[in-house]
């Protein structure tokens, strides 16, 4: 391809998507994202970010961010296997360890990134792995990076999974064999059958892989879904992430020393990539410390959740299943989808439209994600907006 028709292919592709509707404009927030945030000089009840318990603005994490930019400066300087690793780093790790209730945790500059990382330094070409159909892009992208043979089984049926395990198992085509899973899944806030996957790992002797993205801080009075069902040592690899509920950036894997240790030489963007920054590396520990110190955030995150759900539900809005404080708003075509989630914004909430390719054809869906940091004002306020704009567009009668 030469760069004249690189650069035609590009514009056609460009237009065709936003002939669909599919081309996904940025707005810039100006500003924090908090429970209120700041488009184009317009404030408006964020109820789209995944700052769960409010702590991307919390004051005591930004105290330690600023001490550690004047104790360590603002960058590690060198990639993690150099020099790159500071003492902030490792106190992290530690922290993350502790928190997780494991031998030990190994951090990376996104949960994206650690997600390729670890699959692929496990898992390879002699491998399979069975993934839930629903899983996260980034595990997808880090299974594909592996080469192993991809099985995709169907979104939390235990009849296929265990039926493919079989298979796989008495294929004898394999190595290694891995099952891996969202803890909690997040266009639908339902929550993984973990208990259930765990029995039929160890029937067939698979490894276990759990991204708890969306259930740290949240799931298990805040240390996450597996320890929830109090899985933590029957389940190999926890994988999280720094940047929803603890509110700062970066990734995680907690495990076994071994597998720490293993990660720490076979995993590229260990390997290849400077760390997150010193006043991340802290923010996130300060972070873990109030989560375990107190579960006061998580009960009120909770409680906004119940309260908001409640609200929606009375109001006549289809709420999807979700055991979690996600909360879609089905609305099903995508066109009506993209336009009601249009009128929320201009009546002042931001709550995202989800929509055909990322869910199925005819479920779009507006995605609510309350926090800790919204007043029940807040949350009345955006209720009521809700229920006039559902009027509006006729969802609600
Ligand atoms: N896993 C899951 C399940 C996620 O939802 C996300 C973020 N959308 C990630 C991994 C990636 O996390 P990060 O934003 O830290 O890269």
């Amino acid at each position: 391809m030469t760069s004249k028709s690189l650069h035609s292919f590009l514009e056609e592709n460009i237009a065709d998507l936003k002939e669909k509707g599919l081309y996904n404009d940025i707005e810039p927030v100006e500003g924090p994202n908090g429970p209120t945030i700041t488009i184009d000089g317009k404030e408006l009840i964020n109820l789209s970010s995944n700052n769960y318990l409010g702590l991307a603005t919390d004051e005591r994490l930004k105290k330690v961010a600023k001490e550690a930019v004047d104790s360590h400066g603002v960058g590690a300087g060198a990639v993690r296997t150099i020099n790159g690793t500071l003492d902030v780093h490792i106190e992290l790790e530690k922290k993350l360890a502790e928190f997780k209730d494991t031998e030990a945790a190994i951090s990376y500059q996104s949960g994206f990134n650690c997600n390729m990382a670890a699959i692929s330094a496990i898992m390879d070409k002699n491998d399979a792995i069975l993934s839930d159909e629903l899983n996260h892009a980034s595990i997808i992208d880090g299974c594909r990076l592996s080469k192993a043979k991809i099985i995709r089984v169907n979104h939390s049926d235990m009849d296929d999974l265990r039926k493919k395990a079989k298979e796989a198992v008495e294929s004898g085509n394999y190595n290694k064999i891995m099952v891996i899973t969202d803890g909690v899944f997040s266009m639908d806030g339902d929550v993984a059958l973990l208990p259930e996957i765990v029995d039929i790992a160890e029937e067939f002797d698979l490894i276990t892989y759990v991204d708890d993205a969306h259930g740290s801080g949240v799931m298990g009075k805040g240390a996450g879904t597996v320890k929830h069902f109090g899985l933590q040592h029957r389940i190999d690899l926890q994988m999280g992430t720094l940047s929803k509920a603890i509110g700062v950036v970066g990734g995680y894997v907690a495990g076994k020393t071994n597998l720490i240790d293993w990660l720490k030489v076979r995993s590229r963007p260990f390997l290849f990539s400077t760390a997150v920054t010193p006043a991340d590396a802290v923010a996130s520990t300060k972070a873990i410390e109030l989560l375990m110190e107190s579960t006061e955030l998580n009960e009120k995150l909770w409680e906004n959740s119940e309260y908001l759900k409640a609200g929606l539900k009375k109001l006549g809005f289809d709420i999807g299943d979700s055991e979690t404080p996600i909360t879609p708003c089905v609305i099903g075509d995508e066109l009506d989808t993209q336009k009601f989630s249009k009128k929320l914004y201009e009546e002042g909430v931001y709550a995202k439209s989800i929509v055909f390719p990322t869910v199925p054809k005819g479920t779009g869906r507006v995605r609510n994600m309350p926090s800790a940091a919204h007043t029940k004002e807040m949350l009345d306020d955006a209720l009521q907006i809700y229920e006039k704009v559902g009027k509006e567009i006729g969802v609600i009668s």
